[in-house]
């Protein structure tokens, strides 16, 4: 994500992942007890979530990028329902990330 705040300069697209792919290009996942697939729910992996609600939150600035094709055309597969949940699950993470990491 820090390569996206450069405009470009640094990377042609956000150097950011969902858990889908961390898991796709190691072992990290095979041990977790969340499921890099999903993004809602008990067992959903953090990192696909906070992903899907970065994408989603910077979809106006990021949907011309044509490496980012992929990545918005999953995302629109989400429903209206789907979207909210993500984005509740995201800022509950990050509350939760912010008062463990400063308190
Ligand atoms: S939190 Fe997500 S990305 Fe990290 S190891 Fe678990 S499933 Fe994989």
């Amino acid at each position: 994500m820090s390569r996206c705040g450069d405009g470009g300069i640094g990377g042609t697209k956000p150097y950011a992942a969902s858990g889908n792919y961390i898991s796709r290009m190691s072992n990290y996942c095979s041990h977790c007890r969340f499921d890099p697939k999903k993004a809602t729910g008990d067992d959903a992996c953090p990192i696909t979530t906070l992903y899907e609600d970065f994408l989603s939150r910077n979809r106006t600035r990021l949907k011309s990028n044509t490496r980012m094709g992929f990545q918005f055309k999953n995302l629109d597969r989400r429903d209206d329902g789907e979207r909210r949940d993500i984005r509740q699950a995201a800022a509950k993470l990050k509350t939760e990330f912010t008062r463990k990491t400063y308190l």
